[in-house]
């Protein structure tokens, strides 16, 4: 399957793999990228910008494909050294950036710069639209489906990626309830040049979590999730576990940051994926859950998507199509 972003990412099939906090290392990233998609760590998961540099050469170390660096900017409890970060990733000589969290204005001219490719990852068309001035190369348009920070304005991918498609001049990947080959053909239907998926990626051999949170995902549905912090309007679609119940308490109480940070902390979140305790703390998942059923290889699952979308178009749709030209033949 070639697309727009096939190839201005120099990848084999449109699938790229989401950069997750406390997930995106370089095992998962360079997995995606041997198997064809596009794989990305994210810097913020690395202690400091001279780990990111190590993180990025370990990619280098297992895979010659074309990967990425995804570079989020949120509120976090502590502050972060976001230039330095950036600097690591030109300084290491990476081709692909993706941005994500807020308005990457401050980032963007100085990656451009550098050479380097930019996918801007936003949950709204006018985020997309002032991401595409500053000059963004690609548009990750994450709908209300998805795992993580999902926005305040709650739109869904049916709306938003062809809306987005409709005002936007550079491609658009759909982000957000992507898990297979009925989204692809769908997201490519829409418009979309190709689809993001996180919460598929944390369900598979290769991705660097423990096997009870792989578990957890296969066994949860739809049902299972819930939106925190969107007091703090920093919303976040994470497991409805006992921790979630308590931070959405608190926030029925009115209480802030002061009194929900401690609760809602990254390095809490990160013993989950590291120790297999699901209500260790706050962990991140996508609507998605509801259809992932098995944890294969990154390369199973991709050839799995696109032949089983391959097959969707030319049989399923081909057929509805030649046999209304039958029946108006008939007539
Ligand atoms: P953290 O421990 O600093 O904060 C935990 C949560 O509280 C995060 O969701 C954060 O955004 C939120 N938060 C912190 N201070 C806040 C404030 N003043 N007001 C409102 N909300 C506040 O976060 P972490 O787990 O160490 O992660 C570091 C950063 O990297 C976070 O901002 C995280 O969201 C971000 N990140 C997210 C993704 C993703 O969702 N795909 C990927 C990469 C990085």
């Amino acid at each position: 399957m070639e697309t727009k972003i096939t190839r201005m990412l120099g990848i084999e099939h449109p699938i790229v793999q989401g950069g997750m906090q406390w997930v995106s290392y370089a095992e998962l990233a360079a997995a995606v990228s041997n198997a064809g998609g596009l794989g990305i760590i994210t810097a913020l998961t690395q202690p400091s910008p001279k780990a990111l540099v190590n993180e990025i050469a370990r990619v280098r170390s297992m895979t010659d494909k074309p990967f990425g660096v995804n570079l989020t900017i949120l509120p976090t409890l502590k502050p972060i050294p976001y230039d330095d970060y950036r600097q690591a990733i030109i300084d290491s000589g990476v081709k692909i950036v993706e941005t994500a969290g807020s308005n990457p204005g401050g980032h963007i001219a100085k990656l451009k710069e550098a050479g380097i490719t930019i996918l801007h990852k936003c949950t709204t068309v006018p985020h997309a639209l002032t991401a595409q001035e500053l000059g963004a190369d690609i548009i990750s348009i994450d709908g209300f489906e998805c795992a993580g920070h999902v926005g305040e304005e709650d739109i869904p991918n049916f709306i938003l990626i062809p809306t987005a498609i409709s005002r936007l001049r550079i491609p658009v990947i759909a982000s957000g309830g992507m898990v297979d080959e009925r989204s692809l053909v769908g997201a490519l239907a829409l418009g979309a040049e190709g689809i993001n998926m996180g919460t598929r990626f944390m369900c598979t051999k290769e991705a660097p979590i423990h096997d009870r949170v792989k578990e957890a995902i296969v066994a949860q549905s739809e049902r299972d999730t819930c939106v925190i912090l969107r007091s703090l309007r920093n919303s976040s679609r994470v497991a409805r576990n006992q921790v979630a119940e308590a931070v959405l308490e608190l926030e029925r109480k009115g209480l802030g940051i002061q009194d929900i940070g401690p609760v809602v902390s990254g390095a809490k979140g990160r013993r989950v994926y590291e120790e297999g305790d699901i209500n260790a703390g706050i962990w991140t998942v996508g609507l998605a859950q509801a259809l992932i059923n098995d944890i294969p290889s990154c390369q199973a699952l991709i050839s799995r998507i696109v032949q089983g979308a391959e097959d969707i178009i030319t049989k399923r749709l081909d057929a509805i199509c030649s046999s209304s030209t039958l029946v108006e033949s008939t007539l």
